[in-house]
């Protein structure tokens, strides 16, 4: 029987702690910023992982790497993948687990001398974290025709480097088109990055959906001046205004309940001096919701609230836009796949909502896809403390390669 496999756990933490070499810090954790020398030895090292198990390794104009393992069949792949760029102080299973456990799906079958109808597919996917190259998720948005080649590669990093110079200066500008590409099905694993599956004591989450992220910047204008001598009907308090935006936000999530989140991460102020009312503040606003009619309600009741601040402060304020991704839906079919596998495998399973961006939403765009998600100790991550236990890695590998074993069943 197919579903009589099971991926070698050691293989698999021990090509974890291998990769986490590349980028260590001294804290246990991973630096590996897209496109650095840390980021071509991580991929240098994968790419030797993937010839050695036989893939046929490409590397696309984006620099993202596919592994293909040939099928019966020449059809589109069944695709796994992941991403193994890091944050500047990230931990070591965010995006690489998901790229290691698909070569471990593929060297489960190579010792079982399995052929599937489909090819397998692994694939590495450039810049996912966003953190030094803007937008995330880049590789995959490339990949998937919604970001043009040209435009990604003209991006610059806060130091002016410029993507596509870099992504050359360490041999990753592949030859190979990237975009437009039949996949079959995709599903990719992750770490949840959030405290839900540990809370409940469930082991394996089947993500059924994504946040939608909209994400803005606030310029407030207001006027410096003495904080002794101007009466408070007089002021210009682009303080006081950036404070009332975020006391706001957490009153807008209450009033429309739901799935409504909202987080001001950023407050700026200036002067920022203790007797001088803030000229000036720079904020950030953080708005996601699953149901993108809800989230645009979230932005036009922020919009409102912002005109009526002007008005009664006498403040400007401007806003910029810096991302926006509607919610996403996986397949539902892909889904029912991953919770079948889990309890077949016989793991505690209970469907999601990712609160974090993945490559999978990107790919949802081109085939039917979805996600499978393992707890995340203490609900961390982006952080040297990210920890997944050993048994649940495990786990989520087996029901990744489950889970591929039943899409390349489908026709
Ligand atoms: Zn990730």
């Amino acid at each position: 029987m197919l579903t009589d496999h099971r991926i070698d756990a050691t293989r698999l933490l021990q090509r974890l702690d291998d990769l986490a070499q590349h980028g260590a810090r001294e804290d246990g954790g991973v630096s590996r910023l897209a496109l650095t020398d840390a980021d071509k030895a991580g991929r240098d090292q994968v790419v030797t992982w993937m010839r050695a198990l036989g893939l046929e390794v490409t590397v696309d104009a984006i620099g993202n790497i596919h592994g293909l393992r040939a099928g019966r069949s020449k059809g589109p792949p069944v695709m796994t993948g992941s991403h193994i760029d890091t944050v500047r102080a990230g931990g070591r299973y965010d995006g690489n687990y998901g790229v290691l456990a698909g070569l471990e799906v593929v060297e489960t079958l190579n010792d079982a001398g399995l052929t599937t109808e489909h090819p397998l597919c692994v694939s590495v996917f450039t810049g996912e974290e966003g953190a030094r190259f803007a937008p995330d998720m880049l590789g995959s948005l490339v990949f998937v025709g919604a970001l043009a080649l040209e435009t990604a590669l003209a991006i610059r990093d806060a130091e002016g480097c410029v993507l596509g110079e870099e992504l050359a200066r360490i041999g990753y500008a592949g030859d190979t088109p990237v975009g437009h590409t039949p996949v079959h099905r995709y599903v990719e694993l992750h770490i949840e990055q959030g405290p839900v599956l540990e809370a409940e004591g469930v082991t394996i989450g089947a993500v059924r959906d994504l946040q939608g992220i909209s994400w803005q910047e606030l310029e407030l204008a207001g006027q410096a001046n003495h904080a002794g001598t101007t009466p408070m009907q007089l002021r210009h308090d682009a303080g006081y205004a950036a404070a009332a935006v975020a006391t706001f936000l957490r009153e807008l999530t209450k009033t429309l309940g739901g799935d409504q989140l909202a987080t001001c991460g950023v407050i700026e102020l200036q002067p920022n001096l203790i007797n001088v009312i803030p000229s000036h503040a720079r904020m950030t606003v953080d708005l996601r919701n699953t149901d993108e009619a809800s989230l645009q309600r979230a932005e036009a009741e922020l919009a409102r609230f912002l005109a009526e601040l002007q008005e009664a402060e006498g403040v400007t304020i401007a806003t910029r836009r810096l991302a926006r991704f509607e919610p996403v839906v996986f397949d539902a079919d892909v889904h029912a796949v991953v919770r079948r596998a889990a309890e077949g495998l016989g793991y505690s399973v209970r469907d999601m909502t990712s609160g974090a961006g993945h490559d999978a939403q990107m790919l949802a765009r081109i085939c039917p896809s979805a996600m499978i998600f393992v707890p995340s100790v203490g609900g961390i991550s982006h952080n040297p403390a990210e920890h997944t236990e050993p048994a649940e890695l495990e786990a989520g590998a087996n029901v990744l390669l489950r889970t591929m074993l039943e899409l390349d069943a489908q026709s």
